[in-house]
């Protein structure tokens, strides 16, 4: 019996795979929770709040649950009481009206070996103070026209929820450090979300993304500039840390606040709930699926709602489909197939494309509906990384 479970990257993270397999091996695999409490309790001296041991918990986790479903012949969603829908919403992720930015495991922009920069993954180490590329640069012109195109696009392909990237690089940025908006970028970002909101009418959902680039002065001057164009909401706006910061964006920004990617605990939920947090966003590979399904619950005591983070391929994004199906307050589920020229091609057992007119069907299947086509994970894998055991066959 054979299950599969995709996580976040992050350096170091199939050693730890590895170090923790003899607390796997030879358990049973219904035995989910007291596993996972087995393998919190080995890293929690190094790991108790978060990262890369939780990523690893998170891919064993969803393996776990693929197996006992398959041994079950159910699918997750059904085993965790049933669907309040089966028909997925997604968004279109549209970046600065181009094509994501590919980066490392240590962060850096690289161009993938898949697109021809060779057999490797190496990179000059040239890490941007700010995350995502910073948005100072010299004589950059801004192209508006390309983020209405897109956004045209994603519209004609059946999605009914857009997002941007908000932190775009610019050439009236004043500083790479200092995180604050000049009154010339934010006239800017006005004009762009203005452009969009325009192109795509009143009807289609719009989110930006500032990647925790903006002081809470500078998110609080952006969400209400912005408000006028009703966007779904405004995403990571300050850095991960600050609870007050947060809580005056959240309060003072007059537009709706989306955060959670860098969250993996209900506790820490409670704290961004409380300070008047309307729409988590988890990342499904980094929280592990049972608590995303608390972070979930807990945010419905609060009337908000759950739009989980996403970058996985198929694998991982049918994993989330799952748990987005049995939650009330589910709202919309992030993806980047558009990025992935493989995304689709490492999941068989599924009629492609998995994603049709912007949504995701789950069907009667039992797991999470899918295997790993380890011929293309292999192909794809990260260099210099064992595969498993062994390669395939
Ligand atoms: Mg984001």
């Amino acid at each position: 019996m054979v299950g599969y479970g995709e996580c976040f990257f992050a350096p170091g993270l199939t050693a730890v795979v590895r170090e923790l397999k003899p607390l796997v091996v030879g358990g049973d695999s219904f035995d989910i929770r007291r596993l996972l409490h087995n393998l919190r309790t080995a890293g929690f001296m190094a790991s108790p709040h978060g990262g890369v041991l939780h990523h690893a918990m998170a891919a064993i986790e969803a393996a776990l649950w693929d197996i006992v479903d398959k041994r079950l012949s159910v699918p997750v969603y059904k085993l965790w009481g049933g669907a309040y829908r089966r028909r997925l919403r997604l968004y279109a992720d549209c970046h600065a009206g181009e094509g994501l930015a590919s980066l490392n495991s240590i962060n850096a922009p690289r161009v993938p070996w898949w697109l021809g920069a060779g057999d490797t993954d190496a990179v000059p180490l040239e890490v941007h103070p700010r995350y995502h590329g910073g948005r100072s640069a010299e004589a950059i012109e801004v192209d508006i026209g390309a983020y209405t195109k897109r956004a045209g696009e994603a519209v004609e392909e059946g999605y009914t929820a857009v997002k941007f990237d908000l932190d775009i690089p610019n050439s009236y940025a004043r500083d790479d450090y200092n995180r604050m908006l000049s009154p010339q970028e934010l006239e800017l970002l006005v004009e762009v979300v203005a452009a969009v909101r325009e192109a795509v009418g009143p009807t289609i959902d719009v989110a930006v993304d500032c990647h925790w680039n903006f002081s809470a002065e500078s998110a609080i001057a952006a969400g209400r500039a912005l408000a006028p164009h009703n966007l779904m909401w405004l995403e990571d706006p300050v850095p991960p840390g600050s609870d007050e910061a947060f809580r005056r964006v959240v309060r003072e920004s007059a537009t709706p606040v989306a955060t959670g990617e860098h969250h993996y605990l209900a506790t820490q939920f409670a704290h961004l709930l409380e300070a008047g947090l309307l729409i988590v966003a988890p990342d499904l590979q980094k929280t592990g699926l049972i608590e995303g399904r608390r972070i979930a619950e807990l945010a419905e005591l609060y009337t908000a709602s759950v739009a989980p983070h996403n970058i996985a391929s198929a694998l991982g994004t049918l994993q989330a489909a799952h748990l987005s199906a049995t939650v009330p307050n589910f709202t919309v589920l992030e993806h980047h197939r558009l990025d992935v020229p493989f995304w689709e091609e490492v999941v068989t057992g599924r009629e492609a494309p998995v994603i049709q007119d912007g949504h995701i069907t789950l069907e009667d299947k039992p797991g999470f509906g899918v295997d790993l086509d380890e011929e293309v994970a292999y192909r794809h894998r990260k260099r210099d990384e064992p595969f498993f055991d062994a390669a395939p066959a």
